[in-house]
This record gives C-alpha cells, sequence and structure tokens, in this order.
C-alpha cells in the first residue's frame, strides 16, 4: 500500500475499557506489517501535550492481549481543550516525526481528535473503548461485551444468596444515559425486573410485577438497575421503597461499581479489537481521516466523527418484549 504516513501514534484516552490492549496491540502489529512505525502516546492528550512518546514494535506489545487496562495509560486532559494545549500536541507530534494517530476511546475523545484534526490538517482515526456501548456507528465498543460477561458472573453469585435467603436483591449496574448492560447483563443473568434511563417503568409497575412474581411462587428475586435509570430514587431508596410495601421479602442492595470496567478481556472482544486495529490502520494508509471504525452486520465499517458524537444508540425494544415474556 502506497501512502504518504510513515508513522502512527496510536493512544488510549477516556475512561479504560477491556480490549483496549488488545487494540493497541492490533494498531502496532498492523503497522510493522505495512513497513511503517508506530508509538505509543501515553496517557491520552496528556501525554501528547508533554511529548511522552514510547517507540514501539511488533515484539513491544507480546502479551498484552489478554491484559484489561491499558498499558498506555490513560487519563482526561483539561489542557488539550485549549487551542494552545493542542498546539504544543501538534508540535510534539511534529518533532517525533508522527504522521497520523489512532484514538482509542470514547466520544469525548473522539471529539477532541475531530478537533484536533481539522485545526491541524491531521489523519485521526478513532476506535471505540468504552463499556457502555454507547457510541453510534457500531453495534459494540470494545470492553461491552466483556462487562456483560462480569456482570452475569457477578449476579449468578448473588442469586445463589438470593435464593437461599428468599431475598430480593437490587443490582446497580453501569449506565448513566443508557441502558445497555442492564439491559442485555439482566437478561442473561435471569432478572425478574431490568430498570434502563431509556424506559419509565414506574415504582407501581415495579410493585406489581414483584407481587405478581411472589404470587406465582418465586421466593427470591434480582432486579437490575442502571445507574441513570428513571424512577426518580436511587437504588437505596427503591430498596426502602419496595421493603416498606413488601415487608416480608428481605432486600438488599449491591452496587457493582468499577469491578464491571476491570479484567480480561472476552475472546469476543479480543477478535473486535485486532479487527478494529487493523481496520484503523489500513483506513488511514487509504488517505481517510477523521472517521471511528466500528460493526455492523459482522463487517468493518466507517463512521465520521462528527456522527458517532453526535448520534444516539437505540436500546433494542426486541429485547424488552424478550425480557417481559421470559421472566413470566
Ligand atoms: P471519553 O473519551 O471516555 O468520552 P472524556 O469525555 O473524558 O472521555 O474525553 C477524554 C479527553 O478527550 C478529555 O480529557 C479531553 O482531553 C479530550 N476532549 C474531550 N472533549 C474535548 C473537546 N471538546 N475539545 C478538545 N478535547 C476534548
Amino acid at each position: 500500500m502506497a501512502s504518504k504516513i510513515k508513522k502512527v501514534g496510536v493512544f488510549t484516552s477516556g475512561g479504560d475499557a477491556p480490549g483496549m490492549n488488545a487494540a493497541i496491540r492490533a494498531v502496532v502489529r498492523s503497522c510493522a506489517y505495512y513497513k511503517i512505525d508506530c508509538v505509543g502516546i501515553y496517557r491520552g492528550y496528556q501525554g501528547m501535550v508533554e511529548g511522552d512518546f514510547i517507540s514501539l514494535n511488533a515484539r513491544s506489545v507480546n502479551n498484552i492481549i489478554n491484559k484489561g487496562g491499558t498499558i498506555l495509560k490513560t487519563s482526561r486532559c483539561q489542557e488539550f481543550r485549549t487551542s494552545e494545549g493542542r498546539k504544543k500536541a501538534f508540535d510534539h507530534l511534529k518533532a517525533e516525526g508522527i504522521d497520523a494517530l489512532v484514538v482509542i476511546g470514547g466520544d469525548g475523545s473522539f471529539t477532541g481528535g475531530m478537533i484536533f484534526s481539522q485545526e491541524f490538517d491531521f489523519p485521526v482515526m478513532g476506535i471505540p473503548g468504552t463499556i457502555d456501548n454507547d457510541i453510534f456507528g457500531t453495534l459494540n465498543t470494545l470492553g461491552f461485551d466483556t462487562a456483560l460477561n462480569t456482570v452475569v458472573e457477578v449476579i449468578d453469585k448473588i442469586r445463589d444468596t438470593a435464593s437461599s435467603h428468599d431475598r430480593l436483591f437490587f443490582v446497580e449496574v453501569m449506565g448513566r444515559d443508557v441502558g445497555h448492560i442492564a439491559l442485555n447483563a439482566g437478561i442473561g443473568a435471569g432478572a425478574e425486573e431490568i430498570l434502563i434511563p431509556e424506559e419509565d417503568l414506574g415504582l407501581e409497575r415495579l410493585l406489581e410485577s414483584l407481587k405478581r412474581s411472589r404470587a406465582s411462587g418465586k421466593t427470591s428475586s434480582i432486579v437490575v438497575v442502571a445507574e441513570g435509570d428513571r424512577t426518580g430514587k436511587n437504588v437505596f431508596e427503591l430498596k426502602d421503597y419496595v421493603k416498606e410495601h413488601m415487608p416480608m421479602y428481605g432486600v438488599r442492595v449491591s452496587v457493582l461499581g468499577h469491578l464491571q470496567r476491570g479484567g480480561a478481556p472476552s475472546c469476543f472482544d479480543r477478535v473486535l479489537a485486532s479487527r478494529m486495529g487493523v481496520s484503523a490502520v489500513e483506513a488511514l494508509l487509504e488517505g481517510k481521516t477523521n472517521l471511528m471504525v466500528g460493526i455492523q452486520n459482522n463487517e468493518m465499517i466507517l463512521t465520521p466523527f462528527e456522527k458517532a458524537i453526535k448520534g444516539r444508540t437505540k436500546i433494542d425494544t426486541e429485547l424488552i418484549r424478550v425480557s417481559d415474556i421470559v421472566t413470566i
């Protein structure tokens, strides 16, 4: 592939997600494959502003495909939000001879990439990495599948206690604006009810549903609650509310928190990261810029940053229907 690009900079930015290392590996190895140089940039845009770089070759990324987190570290960088900060970053990239970037992160990171790309006419390609799966232009973001598996494994364990003690558990999972984790992991873990930001079940209906479950012979229940659910109560207030109206139940709360963000990536995320890394480098070599790689119908596609940032992912309403049927 004849291309003007000779040296690609790769970095992770914003929240970490499982699969980021697998994506770094794929970018580095793709560069090696196409005989161009690759440089790792530490701590996202912060490392770019400071010129904190490391040369990476195919062997630098041995044994990282299986690791959670990111070997390049990640951070949030206020300075990059200013034009002076971005100019500093540009000067460091030029001095290092980097002529294209692959940013692995969420929509904030893509916004930074898009602004930078337009300001300095600099090729930038994005790989979506976030467990929330809230980025438009891809069916899956890196880390989402791993997070689902983690949540399901934990709820399976909570279920042991719930059923042994005839208890009702509220399990809070990540998802401030979107309920992808709650809905998918809730179905996968057999939750009785799933509360997501996209749908207001209402407190009355929640109670009715739990009472119906109880009357049908269920002695324990799991309710999965996304952080941003619309009941207007936080998960502890929900517990108190249900306890008040269903005194026969011992009600407990488990907030899963950051354990959902870590851990070894699932096989699905490793394969996806590998495909995305290859696609990102190949797109840059073809002269493309300002795009995010994604997967749709098992094919790699490219979406303009602007669309990826502004577009909203939609919850699969069919899953809500399925959940209602299988929790009867
Ligand atoms: P995520 O990528 O996970 O959504 P953030 O929203 O924190 O995470 O964004 C990561 C970084 O991207 C920010 O710390 C900042 O350096 C950069 N960034 C985000 N928005 C902008 C912006 N409007 N202009 C410049 N840089 C931005």
